[in-house]
């Protein structure tokens, strides 16, 4: 059984075929990525079993992108109308206070993700987009929302609303939404078999530092806190995005630097965060230059630690006892010194890393604490397109 899972973008769609009762390490059957879609020429690149196909052509629409991926996969075998599929799961980026469980797609739900697009700009249309082109290649299989925001749809009032006038917040839906839940989900679901503890008895964050970084506060399998906002903009530093700043900086920037809205969002959500402060965004090459010196490589990483251990300290406070904290995406499961920094000094309050552990290569959930550490700490791999397929295959089964 196969489900496909869509990721449609604004100028991109990533796609994977994979089978939602595989173990989480087993690479997907296919996998993929349709780029620069509307610009004078785009590209199509498909893995799949024989190997890897690249096609570079114009790509006006997401209709023709997703066609044409189509055939490249149907000339492999393993064509989305060949394998019979069990479900197309798409992720959806806001589901607003309306969508917190994976939902079944018909027009109606189409409809209201659409009605949510003035939380998510930017990318409700675009995931509307991919849900419209898919539903129309592939009528007969089920389609599934599944919403970024769902994980954190209940949390507490105290940790979900802003301290800002009532009327204004409710006339205009701000409150904390939160973000990356289905990789919190996933995540947090593994840790008590991985520590051995009941899900009921576990207490727990985690950090799942990618590109975009966010932390949660989950408690018995229940969120209570988490670190992205309204928009995916607050929190953490992130690879280009800002994370938490004074609002204030937002009307100075107006009013004393003539910038436009469309300006400043433009600066905190793409030239700010480690970006804004070393002038790259990737941490592979942040730490080169950490290696040659550069002082703004390592400025940047200190903000960006400090502001790691602000969430992290606030968060132990908010759960009291913390049974394991966990580190997970792109950042979180392969930079060790991120891992070690994030948790230095700490073992007052339980929590102390073993270095030979954290130098273990990331092929698998792993425990990277000492054995005296009460506090567990883990390095556990995000599989955000597993998890899209299972809970889709779950939703479509009820069919
Ligand atoms: P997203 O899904 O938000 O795009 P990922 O979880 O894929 O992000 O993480 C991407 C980021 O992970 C890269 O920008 C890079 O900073 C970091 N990264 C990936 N591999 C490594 C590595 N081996 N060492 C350090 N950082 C890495």
């Amino acid at each position: 059984m196969h489900a496909l899972v869509i990721n449609s973008g604004s100028s991109s769609v990533k796609f994977q075929i994979v089978d939602p009762s595989a173990d989480a390490s087993q690479p997907p059957l296919v996998s993929g990525l349709v780029e620069q879609i509307g610009e004078p020429s785009g590209r199509i690149t498909v893995n799949h079993p024989d190997g890897k196909e690249v096609s570079q052509l114009p790509i006006p629409t997401h209709t023709v992108g997703l066609r044409e991926a189509f055939r490249v996969m149907d000339s492999r075998g393993v064509g989305p109308t060949q394998l019979d599929l069990a479900a197309v799961g798409h992720r959806v980026v806001h589901g607003g206070m309306v969508f917190s469980e994976p939902e079944l797609i018909v027009d109606a739900v189409v409809d209201k993700i659409r009605e949510l697009i003035p939380l998510a700009p930017l990318h409700n249309p675009a995931n509307i987009d991919g849900i419209d082109v898919a539903r129309a290649l592939l009528p007969d299989v089920p389609h599934v929302a599944v919403f970024d925001t769902g994980f954190f749809r209940h949390l507490p009032p105290a940790a979900a609303l802003y301290a800002i006038n009532a009327d204004v917040a409710g006339a205009n839906n701000i409150r904390r939404y939160g973000f990356h839940g289905t990789s919190h989900e996933f995540v947090s679901s593994q840790v008590p078999g991985l520590i051995d503890r009941h899900p009921d008895h576990t207490r727990q964050i985690v950090l799942h530092l990618g590109n975009g970084a966010s932390c949660s506060a989950v408690a018995n399998g229940v969120p209570i806190d988490t670190s992205m906002g309204m928009t995916p903009l607050a929190g953490l530093v992130m690879g280009t995005r800002s994370g938490d700043i004074d609002p204030g900086i937002i009307f100075h920037l107006a009013r004393h630097a003539g910038m436009s809205i469309d300006d400043i969002d433009n600066l905190l959500n793409r030239s700010s965060g480690v970006k804004g402060l070393a002038g790259v965004n990737d941490f592979r090459e942040l730490r080169k230059m950490i290696d040659n010196e550069d002082p703004n490589a390592w400025l940047a990483y200190n903000v960006y630690i400090n502001q790691l251990r602000r969430y992290i300290g606030s968060y132990m406070i908010a759960l009291g006892r913390v049974d394991a904290i966990t580190f997970t995406a792109g950042v979180g499961e392969n930079d060790k010194f991120v891992r070690m920094d994030a948790l230095d000094n700490l073992d007052m309050y339980g929590i102390e890393i073993d270095p030979q552990r954290n130098e273990q290569p990331n092929d698998g959930p792993h425990i990277i604490s000492t054995d005296q550490s009460r506090v567990k700490v883990l390095v556990v791999p995000t599989n955000e397109e597993l998890a899209i397929a299972q809970k889709a295959a779950q939703v479509a089964q009820k069919v």
